[in-house]
């Protein structure tokens, strides 16, 4: 029989790095809903509905997802994962979760499981201990398989097609407002493979100076930055979505050689980021490599913000590139390297590529053009 490439399931994997980890962690049961590590672990992601969706891991015994009957056909059937209990609209979730569950006295539920559900499973299980499914989850997830970094580099290509665009000049920017080219940017996100965008900072001029600045009426102008930060969700053919996620600045105009410089170090700080990246070397070795290029160049404290954050199917997750963060990178782990340099009151710039850890270093999964583009 032919097998085409998402039959080749990555799930029975992680149920089993999940349960040893449950092993280790004396984890009895994991409860997952809304979130992301849900579709991670099982390929389905729960609706942010009213109506409760819920995966019911025991450690030792077989799993059960408890899923609202009309979304029941939503989900791909993994029978030798998990068993679906749709449950109808007179019957009580809660009770059915609680059930499952039975006498556990350690149960990890979902980070972002809804207030309501966590509150009433709490009511309904009187004598088990309630921990976050991240305290299971985190460090797997941080860890990325091969279908995963497939999944990310596809997701970095559409989004790199996009930067080129924007760097060519397809993105016009003189003349229209923020919100105009984020929208612009977003729509090119979707046409070029992505299914939902997450993001599309553009800031221009004394707005680049503002790291997470929100695209508003503000129309771009001559002789000024424009910074763009995109970032979309790409669903693989497992059905689970990974995300891009990107920073090019453009200078519309001939930049003052002063902004040049500028740029000229924080180009060179991403570099020594990249340059530093290895199995492991600490996080924070990466977030320090770039700082010490911008401080060198007076500006350590313009660079307000970590070197970087690790990508998944979230946007941020483990492992953070930030001091403090010792912890050392292994293969497998996907984060950004982004340092920025931010001036107040003047412009801003930023760099980011998404960077996987491989054997002996780093691969950048963004490989659109670095210089300050000019238009
Ligand atoms: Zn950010
Ligand atoms: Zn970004
Ligand atoms: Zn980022």
């Amino acid at each position: 029989m032919l097998r085409r490439a998402g039959d080749v399931s990555p799930f029975a994997d992680r149920f089993d790095r999940v349960r040893a980890r449950m092993v280790e962690l004396d984890v009895e049961v994991l409860c997952l809903s809304v979130g992301a590590d849900l579709p991670w672990l099982c390929g389905y992601e729960a609706m942010p509905l009213e109506r409760l969706t819920m995966l019911v891991v025991p450690v030792d015994g077989s799993a059960t997802l408890v899923v609202p009957g009309l979304e029941a056909p939503r989900v791909t059937e993994r029978p030798e994962l998990f068993a679906l209990r749709p449950w109808t609209e007179t019957e009580d979730p809660v009770a059915i979760v609680a059930d499952l569950v039975g006498p556990a006295v350690s149960v990890a539920v979902g980070d972002r499981t809804w207030a309501r559900f966590v509150l009433d499973l709490q009511a309904a299980l009187p004598s088990s201990q309630f921990v976050r499914s991240s305290s299971v989850t985190e460090a797997l997830r941080a860890v990325k398989d091969d279908h995963e970094i497939a999944a990310l580099a596809a997701a970095a290509v559409a989004a790199d097609q996009v930067a080129t665009q924007l760097q060519q000049g397809d993105v016009v920017l003189v003349g229209r407002t923020e919100a105009d080219i984020s929208a612009d940017l977003g729509r090119r996100l979707v046409d070029e493979g992505h299914q939902r965008v997450n993001f599309a900072i553009v800031a221009a001029g004394a707005n680049a100076a503002s790291p997470h600045h929100e695209p508003g009426a503000r129309v771009v102008g001559p002789d000024e930055v424009v910074l763009c930060d995109f970032g979309a969700t790409m669903v693989d053919d497992n059905g689970v979505g990974y995300c891009s996620d990107i920073t090019r600045c453009v200078w519309t105009g001939t930049p003052p050689s002063e902004v040049a410089e500028v740029y000229g170090v924080l180009a060179a700080a991403q570099q020594a980021a990249f340059d530093a990246v290895a199995p492991g070397v600490a996080a924070s070795v990466v977030d320090r490599a770039a700082r010490d290029v911008i401080s060198a160049a007076g500006f350590g404290d313009r660079f307000v913000h970590r070197t970087g954050h690790g990508i998944g199917v979230e946007e941020h997750e483990e492992p953070y590139v930030v001091d403090g963060n010792d912890a050392p990178l292994v293969v497998g782990n996907a984060f950004s390297i982004e340092p920025g340099i931010y001036l107040p009151g003047r412009y801003g710039f930023r760099l980011e590529d998404i960077v996987v850890a491989v054997e002996g270093g780093g691969r950048r999964l963004n490989e659109v053009d670095r210089s300050l583009a000019v238009r």
